[in-house]
C-alpha cells in the first residue's frame, strides 16, 4: 500500500501534489489471485441468467454514439417506486463511494466538519480528507454499538455539516436500531447519511424516516448500492435517497452524463430480479448463522452480524500470522488488525457454502 502522497511531487518537473494528500495512504483490499476470496463482502452469486439475457440484448440496442440519458431518468423512476418515494428524491453514481464523494464535495471542503463512529467503513474518513473535509471521530461502544452520549458529545462539539452512521456497520456487522439512528438525526446539527450498502439484510432502515417524512426527514440520507446483495460490484452503481434538495446538491457536483448507458439499463434491469436477490440474501444469512456457530467452537472472539461478513479476533495466535496461513490455503480475509479499535480481528466475507467449508477447515487447521 504505497502512501499517495509521498514520491509523487517534485520530480521532472511535475507539480507536487496537494500537501494535505501527502500523508493520505490510498484505501486498497488487497487483489490477490486465490480460490476463495471472502475479504470484499461481494456477492458469492452472479447475477440471474435472465439478467443476463435482458441486457445482452438491451445493450444491442443501445445508441452507443449518444450521450446517455444525464439524468438516469428510467433508473431513478424505477428505485424510487421500489422505495416509495418520488424520483426528485434519488441520485445515482458509480457506486456507493461516488454518492458519498459526491455528498462530500456538496457539503464538505475546507473550513468544515464531518463526524463519524469508529470503527466503521474507512472510507468515509478517506474520502473526507480527499475533498480537504476535517473529521471529528468518536468511538463506538465496546460491543460496537452506538453511544448516543458519545455521539451528542461528537456532533455539539464539532458542528458537522454530516454525521455519517454505517448500518450495517462495516466491519463490525450488527445494524443500529432505528429509535438509535432517529435519536442521532433529533442530536446532530447538519444532514445524517446513513451507508446502507449492507442495507437487504437489516431489519430495519432510514428509509422508514424518509418515507415518513417525520421530525428530521429532509436532514437524513440513506445511501445503497448494487455491488452488494444485488450481485452487481462489476458494474460500479450505488445511489442515494434523500431530501430533493440534497440530491440537487449532489447533481451540482457531478461530471455531466456520468452514469453509462449500459450501466444504467443494467440497474434498471435489476429491479425485475427482486425476489431472486432476496433468495441470495437468504442463502447468505443461513450461511451466516452456520459460519457463526462453527467459530463458536473456536478459539476466536466473534461479534453477531447482521450483514454478509463475520468479525473475528483470533484469541491464541496473532491475526497477522491467521490471515497468513488462511492465504497459504488458498483463502483470502480482510486484515483489520491494525485498524483503529480492531486490534487483532479479521473480517470473513460469508461465500457460497463450499468456500465458508474451506475457510473454516483452514481457520481450524491454523489454530490448532
Ligand atoms: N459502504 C460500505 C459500508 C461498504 O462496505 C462499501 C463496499 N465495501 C461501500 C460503501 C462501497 O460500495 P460501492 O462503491 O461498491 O457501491
Amino acid at each position: 500500500m504505497a502512501p499517495v502522497g509521498r514520491g509523487t511531487g517534485g520530480h521532472l518537473g511535475l507539480p507536487p501534489v496537494r500537501p494535505d494528500l501527502a500523508a493520505l495512504t490510498g484505501y486498497h483490499s488487497e487483489q490477490v489471485d486465490v480460490e476463495v476470496r471472502l475479504n470484499t463482502n461481494e456477492s458469492p452469486l452472479p447475477p440471474p441468467p435472465g439478467w443476463y439475457e435482458a441486457l445482452l440484448s438491451g445493450i444491442a440496442r443501445i445508441e452507443f454514439n449518444r450521450y446517455p440519458d444525464r439524468e438516469a431518468t428510467e433508473l431513478r423512476r424505477g428505485l424510487a417506486d421500489s422505495h416509495g418515494v418520488p424520483p426528485e428524491q434519488v441520485f445515482c453514481a458509480n457506486g456507493s463511494n461516488e454518492v458519498l464523494q459526491s455528498l462530500l464535495l456538496a457539503y464538505g471542503g475546507p473550513g468544515r466538519a464531518v463526524a463519524l463512529f469508529e470503527p466503521t467503513y474507512t472510507l468515509h474518513r478517506h474520502i473526507a480528507r480527499i475533498t480537504g473535509t476535517e473529521v471529528v471521530a468518536g468511538r463506538r461502544s465496546d460491543a460496537f454499538e452506538l453511544d448516543l452520549g458519545e455521539v451528542r458529545r461528537v456532533v455539539g462539539a464539532g458542528d458537522p455539516v454530516i454525521t455519517f452512521l454505517c448500518s450495517p456497520n462495516n466491519p463490525t456487522g450488527r445494524a443500529d436500531p432505528l429509535a438509535d439512528i432517529e435519536a442521532v438525526v433529533a442530536m446532530a446539527p447538519g444532514l445524517v447519511v446513513v451507508d446502507e450498502a449492507y442495507g437487504q439484510f437489516a431489519p430495519s432502515s432510514a428509509l422508514e424516516i424518509l418515507r415518513g417524512r417525520g421530525p428530521g426527514a429532509e436532514r437524513t440520507a440513506a445511501v445503497r448500492t448494487f455491488s452488494k446483495t444485488w450481485s452487481m460490484a462489476g458494474t460500479r452503481l450505488g445511489y442515494l435517497v434523500a431530501d430533493p434538495e440534497v440530491v440537487r446538491a449532489c447533481e451540482m457536483v457531478t461530471l455531466p452524463y456520468h452514469l453509462d448507458a449500459a450501466k444504467q439499463l443494467a440497474g434498471r434491469l435489476a429491479l425485475r430480479f427482486v425476489d431472486e436477490m432476496e433468495d441470495r440474501v437468504a442463502m447468505v444469512r443461513e450461511e451466516r448463522g452456520r459460519m457463526a456457530a462453527t467459530l463458536a467452537a473456536l478459539p476466536v472472539e466473534t461479534w453477531p452480524s447482521d450483514a454478509n461478513f463475520i468479525l473475528f479476533r483470533p484469541l491464541r495466535k496473532e491475526a497477522r500470522d491467521v490471515w497468513t496461513d488462511l492465504l497459504g490455503a488458498s483463502v483470502l480475509v480482510r486484515d483489520c488488525s491494525k485498524w483503529p479499535g480492531l486490534t487483532g480481528c479479521l473480517r470473513v466475507t460469508v461465500g457460497l457454502p463450499s468456500e465458508n467449508d474451506r475457510f473454516l477447515a483452514a481457520l481450524s487447521e491454523s489454530l490448532q
